[in-house]
Order: structure tokens, then C-alpha cells, then sequence
């Protein structure tokens, strides 16, 4: 660190940000941005800082990754841009070919692309609609999927991103989430119960025969790194495939390696009808895909599904070698050496401090939940005074959770080894002054 946080040119460019942006638009950390890679983000004020962060869980292959690099800049010399729907190109036939083969599942597949995970999870719920002629989706507490109007319906949490925003998009149904830490009768009986509250929600306030889909993270994230209860997600999407029901996991934060597989699903042998990609796909360029099974994706009519943007080139062209990265780099055997690395250093602050009440996630994707000590109050308080001492001593850290009481970590999954522990090391640093 070479100034304070923000630094004085970070603080001369926050002023003209509050002068030319909305307010509605935040920021977590307002220093800004000279460069970034291999797990350091480096300031305008010279400040190198350590990111746990992969701006939520995006550059996966690191930041400026080079084979992303290499890719982006041959494209945009190429051509930048016909529309896929009017004339097309080999890149976005090849990231639907590497989508149908690297998503759970050997049926036969298809793949459509997008600018956003919002908008996907929107085609997914379309095409899901379009599919079973139902309307209805369920969705679960804690669940985010987006911004946009029908998203911010599916999204459970009010604040920040629906308060005010409504009417939203009827048709949504919440049901409870395999929660094992928060469980009312514990863990042990936590996907046993959740299942059948699940069934029975489902059945006396929606009733099957009007359910399109049920749509789940397999691990959630903005909600805070939520397990859900082994065998839980397993059990739903059987019981959905005997009802007719489109099982849609949103694996756009979890999946692209994050978790220490290809996507969090394979971890239990889910095989999702649909399921939704966005964040890592790309190495850091706006993409984002809905692929599924055969039968139902090419049950829409022709011209149904696209966007002016939806699969540009430059950003297919991104995701092509970031997903080479990943394979060529193992980053799956990264994210689980991660989790070797982290999750005894986060059980060492769960022995040490009352105030750390779980320690989950898989992978690279690893978060604690902060509770009052004594019980399991949300204690975002302490969250809050946590990250802004890591962010002090130049640690990006995120906070996440209904309650804003979870510490959630996502390295890029190239960061090297000292870097991860210098970053833990500052955390413990974090936890001593703060609580
Ligand atoms: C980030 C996220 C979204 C929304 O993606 P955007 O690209 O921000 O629209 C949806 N679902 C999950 C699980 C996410 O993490």
C-alpha cells in the first residue's frame, strides 16, 4: 500500500463520479483502477491490492487472462459486430459447442447466448413457459438471479434491489431453501424436511400441472454462499422430471470451474433440463448462455430467442480462451487447491471467534457467516467492520447474504499461493481489530 484508502487521485475521480453517475449506481471499494491481473488490482495511486473478489466471481482465468488477450484483439481487428441473427460466425457456434459438451448431461443439447446473466435467466423462463404451456416458476428464499423486472421477482432479497422497483412479475413462487445452518429442527433433518415443505408448497400453492420450472442456484450466492442440504437438489429435480416441470439451475456464479468442477451441479450428479451461465464464461467480456436439453430448446419458434448484442464476437471470442485456460490450466484442481488453502484458515477463525457461526461454500467459492456471539443473530455490523479492515489494508473482500452477515471469498482462480495466504493473513488481521 503506498497511500490511504482511497488514495487522492482514487478520491479526485470519486468526486467526479458522484458529479456524472447516478447515485443508484454503488461501489464497494472507490479506488479506482489502473490495471489488474494474476490477483492483484492495481490503483491509480500505485496501491496494489489483493483480490478475493474476481469482480464477483467473473475473471476466474485472472484478469487481462492471455489467451483472453490474445483472442479479444484478433476478433476486434476481424470484425466487431454483424448480429448473429443477421449474418453469423463461427465463434458463437463454437461457444454453444463447448457449452452442450461441458454442462452436465450427455443427452443431446443446445445453447443460445446473451449479454447478461439477467437475461438469461429471462430466456431460460421463457423458454420454459414456451416448453410446458405453464406458467408458474418457483424460486426459493435467499435466491438472486437479477435485476431486471421479471429477475428482480425471482430475486428474494429486498434491499438494495428491489425496494421501490415493484410491481414486479406475478407468476413467482418462494419456497423455502435447504438451508442446513439455519434449519429449524438442524442440519441432519435439513434436506429431508426442505424436500417435503418444497413438494408440499409446491403442490397446494401453485399445483404442478401449472409449474413451468423450478429455478435454483446449486449453491446460492448473493445469498450467501448456501450449501443446500446434500441430496437436496438431486431429489428436486427428480421429483420436477416426474411432474413435467423444467429444472433450471443458475449456475452463473458457480459455474466455469468456480466450485472445483466444470459446474456445481456435477458435484451431485444433477443434470439440469436447462441451465443458465454467465460470470466466468468470458474472462471478464459481457456473455451469458442458457443451454438444455434438445427437445425444449429448439421447441421455440424460429426467431423467439436473440438480441441485437446476444453472443457478440468479441465477447465469444473472450470466452473461447478463457474456457481454454481453464482446461489447459486445470483450474478446476486450482479452485480445489484453494479450498485446501482457505477453508483450514477459515476454520481457524470459527474456533477462534464466537462471532463466526459457519464456515461453507466449495472451491474457490468460500464464505463465513457472522452471527451475534451466543446464538446465530445476523451480526452485519461486524461483516460490514471486517471488510472495510481488509479493505484497508488492501484486501478486496465481498460481503453477501440476506441479512449482509456473510464474508464471501472468490479469488481468481490463478492467483498464486503466496497471494492467497498474504490475503488470509490480512483477514485474520481484520478479524483481531475488528472483532
Ligand atoms: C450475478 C448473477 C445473476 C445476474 O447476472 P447479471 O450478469 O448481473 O445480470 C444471476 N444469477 C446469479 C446466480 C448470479 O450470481
Amino acid at each position: 500500500m503506498r497511500t490511504e484508502i482511497p488514495g487522492p487521485r482514487s478520491l479526485e475521480l470519486q468526486a467526479r463520479k458522484q458529479a456524472a453517475v447516478s447515485a443508484g449506481v454503488g461501489t464497494t471499494l472507490p479506488v479506482y483502477v489502473e490495471r489488474a491481473g494474476g490477483g492483484i488490482v492495481v490503483d491509480v495511486d500505485g496501491n496494489q491490492l489483493i483480490d478475493f473478489g474476481a469482480g464477483i466471481a467473473v475473471v476466474s482465468v485472472g484478469n487481462a487472462a492471455p489467451r483472453v488477450v490474445a483472442n479479444v484483439q484478433q476478433q476486434v481487428a476481424d470484425f466487431t459486430h454483424t448480429c448473429f441473427m443477421v449474418t453469423p460466425y463461427e465463434e458463437y457456434v463454437a461457444v454453444c459447442e463447448q457449452l452442450n459438451e461441458l454442462t452436465p448431461g450427455t443427452h443431446a443439447k443446445r445453447s443460445a447466448l446473451f449479454n447478461s446473466g439477467a437475461e438469461a435467466i429471462e430466456n431460460a423462463v421463457k423458454i420454459a413457459r414456451s416448453y410446458t404451456g405453464r406458467p408458474a416458476i418457483v424460486a426459493f428464499d435467499h435466491a438472486y438471479h437479477g435485476r431486471t423486472n421479471l429477475t428482480m421477482a425471482l430475486t428474494a432479497k429486498n434491499m438494495p434491489y428491489k425496494h421501490r422497483f415493484g410491481p414486479f412479475a406475478n407468476e413467482i413462487y418462494r419456497v423455502p431453501m435447504a438451508y442446513p445452518y439455519r434449519w429449524p429442527t438442524g442440519p441432519d433433518n435439513c434436506a429431508d424436511e426442505a424436500f417435503e415443505l418444497f413438494v408440499s408448497s409446491v403442490h397446494a400453492q401453485v399445483g404442478e400441472e401449472n409449474c413451468a420450472a423450478v429455478l435454483i442456484e446449486p449453491i446460492q450466492g448473493e445469498g450467501g454462499f448456501i450449501v443446500p442440504a446434500p441430496g437436496f437438489l438431486a431429489r428436486v429435480a427428480e421429483w420436477c422430471a416426474t411432474h413435467g416441470i423444467v429444472f433450471i439451475a443458475d449456475e452463473i456464479q458457480t459455474g466455469f470451474c468456480r466450485t472445483g468442477d466444470w459446474f456445481a451441479c456435477d458435484a451431485e450428479g444433477v443434470v439440469p433440463d436447462l441451465i443458465t451461465t454467465a460470470k466466468g464464461i468470458a474472462g471478464g467480456l459481457p456473455l451469458a448462455g442458457v443451454t438444455g436439453r434438445a427437445e425444449i430448446m429448439d421447441s421455440i419458434h424460429g426467431g423467439g430467442l436473440g438480441g441485437t448484442y446476444g453472443g457478440n464476437p468479441v465477447a465469444c471470442a473472450a470466452a473461447l480462451g478463457a474456457i481454454e485456460t481453464m482446461r489447459a490450466e486445470d483450474l478446476n484442481a486450482k479452485a480445489k487447491h484453494i479450498e485446501s488453502v482457505m477453508r483450514p484458515r477459515l476454520a481457524a477463525l470459527a474456533d477462534k471467534y464466537e462471532a463466526v457461526g459457519d464456515v461453507r461454500g466449495r472451491g474457490a467459492m468460500l464464505a463465513v457467516e457472522l452471527v451475534e456471539p451466543g446464538g446465530k443473530d445476523p451480526n452485519p455490523a461486524l461483516t460490514a467492520a471486517v471488510a472495510k479492515a481488509c479493505h484497508q489494508d488492501g484486501l478486496i473482500a465481498l460481503t453477501a447474504g440476506t441479512y449482509g452477515n456473510v464474508l464471501r471469498f472468490l479469488p481468481p482462480l490463478v492467483i498464486v499461493e503466496g497471494l492467497l495466504r498474504e490475503g488470509l493473513d490480512i483477514l485474520d488481521a481484520a478479524f483481531a481489530r475488528s472483532a
